[in-house]
């Protein structure tokens, strides 16, 4: 049991996965141009608990004994472990400016709520709880990264609106032996998926509870390396710039794959679910899992939406454009973003209780909410960087173009009234990256949809709304109830 280093989480990646990018097998995905400094990025994060200064903040003591574990694998059994688990949550998002959306920490905090739920796994079978226990032992222990994926690919939607997964593409069983599940068929997306340990194929919570759905019900990890499982990855963001020339880009390209399964082999002591679509449909809220991953969500959210407000007051300051209250204006408007999310954080801490499993839980909603809102504000936050940048994120010479006969020419045109030339192209560098470049639009497209179809959320949302009193507080308006309570 120990934390690992870098270098060892790296060691760990050199093994025979099946990952594709480009029309060629990756042969190590630590040396390949396309995910090697993505790869480097979490290394970087994994040696980051090793440091003294935030040993305390990063890292707790494994039942109070001399080895240590990342913070969000600590079970909260009260509000200042809460303050703890976000604390270390906000130290790494704020690494990259929330730009890393699947740092280890997410599912860190689903198993750890998972494996404090243990026994709503062994409701299904005795065995998925001690399954599910044995693997949250497993990731703390080696220290392991996780990737996920939840959903099923769709051949046609009006056939899968009822919750059947679509047969020929979804991940579906083939058959059980002795040694465990055979299965077949594809998910999506899985990001970190080639540059992590190890895969945990979440229950698809919406399934229809039939016989029909059954074969698609499941739930278990396996190793990246594990023979029949492949990642097919998309282009990767990272062009080999260098960090001035695409200072997000060329470190936070965490890569989003689908996961092909040939006739893979799980093996029963990695099984947590099968066989029961209404157990698969209410895993995450039953457990809280999903609570505490909206948790890891919104520390992502508050560093994003920080991040992005110091950006516009940096590119508003280096022109003296901050005296201007129009620009003031925009730029208030991600303050309110960052302080909302902020506001939603301390409430959902604020109001935490302890749940049926005795984990200490934040309060739901003020988490839902963010979860539900920050995809529609995120797109105006990147908005905001274009109105600001307008022309300047497009007059962006290349670090060579400072190394080249041209050098002299940008020191005389390129400077602002508070930086010089190279300062100011690499602050519009990394604007532009963050609202026009590839990477850039990948980040608006992941915060719609990381965490699901926006209508089906909202939907969620709706449906879990405590929406009786306000209802009821309207009728009794409207029957003159109002009127009696004013007049004592
Ligand atoms: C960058 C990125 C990273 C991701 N990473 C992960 C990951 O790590 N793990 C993982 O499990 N998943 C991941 N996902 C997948 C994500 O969970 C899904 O994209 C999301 O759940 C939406 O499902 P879908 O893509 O199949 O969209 P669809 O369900 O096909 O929806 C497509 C569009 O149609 C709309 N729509 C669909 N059905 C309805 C309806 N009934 N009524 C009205 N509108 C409807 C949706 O709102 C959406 O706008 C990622 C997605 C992105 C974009």
């Amino acid at each position: 049991m120990a934390l690992r280093t870098g270098k060892q989480f790296l060691e760990g990646l050199r093994d025979d996965r099946e990952v594709w990018l480009g029309g060629e097998r990756v042969a190590d995905v630590t040396a390949h141009p396309g995910l090697r400094r993505g790869a480097e990025t979490l290394a970087a994060l994994m040696d980051r608990n090793h440091r003294p200064e935030l040993r305390e903040v990063l890292t707790y003591p494994v039942d109070g004994g001399a080895e240590r574990a990342p913070m969000a694998l600590l079970p909260p059994r009260t509000r200042e472990d809460l303050a703890r688990r976000s604390a270390a949550m906000l130290d790494w998002a704020r690494v990259s400016g929330g730009m890393l959306g699947r740092t280890p920490d997410y599912l860190n905090a689903s198993f750890m709520a998972f494996a404090a739920a243990h026994e709503f796994f062994a409701a299904v079978r005795p065995e998925f709880g001690e399954n599910v226990l044995r693997y949250y032992e497993t990731i703390r222990d080696r220290d392991l990264v996780l990737t996920h994926t939840l959903v099923n690919p769709q051949v046609n939607r009006r056939l899968t609106a009822d919750g059947t997964p679509s047969p020929e593409v979804a991940l579906h069983l083939v058959r059980e032996d002795s040694r465990g599940l055979i299965v077949r068929g594809a998910r999506l997306l899985a990001t970190l998926g080639p540059i992590s340990d190890e895969l945990a194929v979440f229950p698809s919570t919406v399934l229809k509870v039939s016989a029909e759905s059954r074969p698609f019900a499941l739930a278990f990890a396996l190793p990246n390396a594990t023979p029949g499982m492949k990642y097919v990855c998309r282009d990767s963001y990272d062009h080999g710039k260098s960090h001035f020339d695409a200072p997000l880009a060329s470190r936070f390209e965490e890569m989003d794959a689908v996961v092909i399964f040939d006739d893979v082999l799980v093996p029963w002591e990695r099984v947590f679910l099968y066989d029961d679509p209404a157990a698969c449909n209410a895993a995450y809220k039953e457990t809280n899992a999903v609570v505490h991953m909206m948790h890891q969500v919104v520390c992502k959210n508050v560093a994003k939406a920080e991040f992005i407000v110091g950006l516009l007051c940096a590119m508003a300051e280096a022109s003296e454009r901050d005296q201007l209250p129009a620009v003031q204006g925009m730029i208030a408007e991600a303050m309110w973003i960052a302080e909302s999310m902020k506001a939603f954080l301390r409430a959902a801490e604020a109001d935490a209780a302890l749940d049926t499993w005795s984990t200490m839980t934040p309060a739901r909603m003020p988490l839902d909410t963010a979860r539900n809102v920050f995809p529609k504000m995120y797109p105006r936050l990147a908005e905001l960087v274009q109105l600001l940048g307008s022309s300047s994120l497009m007059a962006t010479p290349s670090e060579a173009d400072f190394e080249s006969p041209l050098a002299e020419d940008l020191e005389r045109y390129f400077p602002l009234a508070t930086l010089d030339a190279r300062d100011r192209v690499g602050l519009f560098r990394l604007a532009h990256d963050v609202a026009a470049s590839g990477f850039g639009n990948r980040q608006l497209l992941y915060e719609r949809f990381f965490f699901g179809p926006p209508e089906r959320m909202a939907s969620a949302f709706y449906g879990i709304y405590d929406k009786t009193p306000l209802v009821d507080r309207v009728h009794d308006f409207l029957r003159g109830g109002a009127e009696d309570a004013g007049e004592g």
